[in-house]
């Protein structure tokens, strides 16, 4: 086996063991391979070995490799194209044309520019973006996100958080697929652990507040924490050094 297979075996039997032990079905969480800054070969090769979800967090990126990848593989590859960064407002039509997902939905301006483009671009019919609403719930890792660092005491957060849910869904080309966040980074396990908890309380919270027949899906937990992700709740977990290794700068 190669370096990359090893290593993504070990990743697909650790979400196992960890859903297991969270009395979890593994096939309930959804393995996103990061590739930011990985090049199209890569991807090729992580194709080969069997993965079909790709993370990129910048949208010149996806649009570049995208194309390349499809020209390889045809568009009918089963591969489904995650973008989970921050997304800023004059790059909205690259992630409208080249994003399957969409994990990281903090500002209304932005689901606006998306659905108008998404109508355009789809032409006969408007296509459709799976999207998470990223929520800054620890309120150490950055800015990034819908205020939710107090939303269990604070009724203007709730109603914040409620509000731009129930405007995504209504939305022309975006549905509401669930909840993002990250953890901050270098906490202890402990707090880490916490913020996905309260991630995952926060989803429920919505989700009844919204009368939504299923569960909202939940993008948390990377390479240093997905175990703990998983033990909370996450649906996908976005991974990256754990199966390509420490990655080169841009
Ligand atoms: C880079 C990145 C990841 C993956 O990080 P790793 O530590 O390499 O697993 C996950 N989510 C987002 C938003 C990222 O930018």
């Amino acid at each position: 086996m190669t370096t990359l297979e090893t290593r993504y075996h070990d990743v697909l039997q650790s979400i196992q063991q960890t859903a297991q032990q969270a009395k979890r079905n593994p096939d309930d969480i959804n393995l996103v391979a990061v590739t930011k800054t990985w090049p199209v070969e890569t991807i090729l090769e992580a194709y080969a070995v069997g993965m079909r979800h790709f993370g990129e967090n910048r949208a010149e990126e996806l649009a570049e490799k995208r194309p390349l990848v499809e020209t390889q593989l045809g568009s009918d590859s089963g591969i489904v194209w995650h973008f989970i960064g921050t997304l800023q407002s004059r790059k909205t039509n690259l992630v409208a044309d080249f994003a399957d997902t969409f994990h990281a939905l903090d500002r209304l301006k932005i689901a606006n520019r998306l659905s108008r483009q998404l109508q355009e671009n789809g032409k006969a019919s408007t296509r459709h973006l799976p999207t998470f609403l990223e929520l800054n719930v620890s309120g150490e890792m950055s800015k990034s996100g819908v205020n939710a660092t107090d939303w269990e005491n604070s009724a203007t957060q709730r109603q914040e958080i409620r509000t731009f849910g129930e405007t995504v869904a209504k939305l022309p080309g975006l549905s509401l697929q669930g909840l993002m966040t990250m953890a901050p980074w270098e906490a202890d396990p402990d707090f880490i652990r916490t913020v996905f908890k309260r991630t995952r309380l926060l989803a429920e919270w919505l989700q009844e507040e919204m009368g939504l027949e299923r569960p909202l899906a939940l993008s948390m937990g990377m390479t240093d924490d997905y175990q703990l992700a998983i033990a909370e709740g996450a649906t996908h977990v976005r991974v990256g050094r754990a199966i390509f290794g420490e990655r080169q700068t841009y």
